[in-house]
């Protein structure tokens, strides 16, 4: 079922100059042995990954297996917290990948065993590969600011990870008195999603604005500079009186003390570098490593990431394995969602042609992000990369930032493509 020809095939994002140096891709779907592949984590890289691998080659087994039967997008999350959005509007489920004959198991992972290539789940099943791919997002460490830990977690939300996080976090928000500070801690670099905390910042504060304009936005953050930097700071001064007495927002960088120390939950207290700050509402975002199953089965290094090449994805440490999405060291591409989408596509496509019997075609990537600084106003960042060499490039002269003089119209447009983003990129990965 649902083999492509050639030619949609060669439409797919992100894949066409895969395609077309890829000669061994004339033949879908021949026959023969049985192909395994086993996706552990059903998030935006594994779900795209197990899509693809049977639209390129429905002859291969794909077995998805994630510990959740919905899963939220923690893209537009930013938008639920700033009361724009439904938190329906961010729920997916299962049935579009299983009508495209992806067998789901909605179990979690615990173990991979290389040697053996078998998978192992917490319910007590096992499932065979001859190829696995890992996407299991990120996990925090929580050894990194004293007195946080997942426990605390459930009083203070990270919500780095949309769903029940999501809920709480807006409902204290929601619950807040007029006047009162909303502190958000982001971490240092890297982490998933880089301009995501300065998007909320945004979405936030255009909430109290309409319905609690006394309040107050303090970010303590260990960097001296973010993403989309000079845009936010313009959109914050234009909507929320930014760098005036009266500002909504202050930003406390590195260097003027911001990166935060311990947590007092009793006294909703933040010690940070230089001076200690009460919240009404706290919102750490905790420093973050690879998916804790990438530990368990060897594929992470010391820095807590994943080694991959980057022509295949497939782990340096473990044969037989790729890993993809947030977990992936796949620098200079930032750890987000639209990168997880192309790299999964990458990944499906060397894994066919190796199965194929033809070489991993030549892969390129793309990344749009969009932010929003208030409903109408947004601002996107577009790279392309390539493989040159065996690493990951920037192409010259590609992509771009939105222009920092503001255009009304151009912005109300980025809004537009900032849905409509959203609504292409979970329908391919989920329909
Ligand atoms: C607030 C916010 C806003 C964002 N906005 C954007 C945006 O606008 N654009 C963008 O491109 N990116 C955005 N991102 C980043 C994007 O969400 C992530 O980069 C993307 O989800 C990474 O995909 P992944 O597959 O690596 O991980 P995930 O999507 O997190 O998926 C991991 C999945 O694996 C499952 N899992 C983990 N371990 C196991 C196990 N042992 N067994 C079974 N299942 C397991 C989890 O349940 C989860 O479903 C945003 C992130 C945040 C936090």
């Amino acid at each position: 079922m649902n083999s492509l020809t050639r030619r949609s095939f060669l439409r797919f994002g992100g894949l066409a100059s895969v395609a077309a140096l890829a000669p061994g891709f004339a033949s879908f779907a021949i026959g023969g042995a049985s192909r395994k592949v086993v996706v552990v984590g059903g998030g935006i890289g594994g779900a795209t990954a197990a899509k693809y691998l049977r639209l390129m080659d429905s002859s291969i087994e794909v077995t998805l297996i994630e510990a959740n039967k919905d899963y939220y997008t923690c893209f537009m999350s930013n938008e639920v917290l700033g009361g724009e959005r439904s938190i329906d509007s961010i729920q997916f489920d299962y049935s579009g990948l299983k009508a495209r004959g992806v067998n789901i198991v909605h179990d979690r992972v615990t173990a991979i065993d290389p040697d053996r290539r078998v998978v192992r789940t917490r319910g007590g099943q096992s499932f065979g590969y001859d190829r696995c791919i890992v996407s299991p997002g990120v996990d925090f460490r929580w050894d990194a600011i004293e007195g946080y830990d997942a426990q605390v977690a459930k009083k203070i939300p990270h919500a780095w990870k949309a769903g029940s996080q999501t809920r709480i976090l807006r409902r204290q928000i929601e619950a807040m008195r007029d006047g009162g500070t909303v502190l958000i801690a982001p971490p240092a670099n890297p982490y998933r999603c880089p301009p995501a905390p300065y998007d909320r910042v945004s979405q936030i504060a255009y909430y109290l604005k309409k319905h609690k304009p006394r309040s107050k936005i303090i970010i303590l953050d260990p960097k001296d500079r973010f993403s989309k930097f000079d845009l936010f700071l313009d959109g914050w001064k234009r909507y929320y009186g930014y760098g005036t007495d009266d500002s909504m927002i202050t930003w406390v960088s590195g260097a003027a003390g911001g990166s935060i120390e311990s947590l007092d939950v009793k006294n909703m207290t933040i010690q940070a570098d230089v001076e200690s700050f009460r919240g009404d509402v706290i919102n750490i975002i905790p420093p973050q490593k690879a998916g804790r199953i990438a530990f368990q089965a060897g594929l992470t290094n010391e820095q807590g990431w994943c080694p991959i090449d980057f022509r295949s994805f497939e782990s340096t440490l473990q044969p037989k394995i790729h890993v993809i999405g947030d977990s992936a060291l796949a620098s200079p591409m930032p750890k987000g969602g639209y990168v997880a989408n192309t790299a999964a596509k990458v990944c499906a496509a060397a894994i066919v042609a190796d199965f194929n019997g033809s070489r991993a075609p030549q892969p390129s990537w793309i990344n749009s992000c969009y932010s929003t600084l208030a409903p109408g106003d947004a601002i996107s960042a577009v790279t392309i990369y390539a493989y040159r060499n065996g690493r990951i490039v920037k192409v010259e002269g590609s992509g771009g930032l939105t222009p920092l003089k503001f255009d009304a119209a151009m912005r109300a447009r980025e809004a537009q493509y900032a849905h409509s983003w959203f609504n292409n990129i979970t329908a391919d990965v989920f329909g």
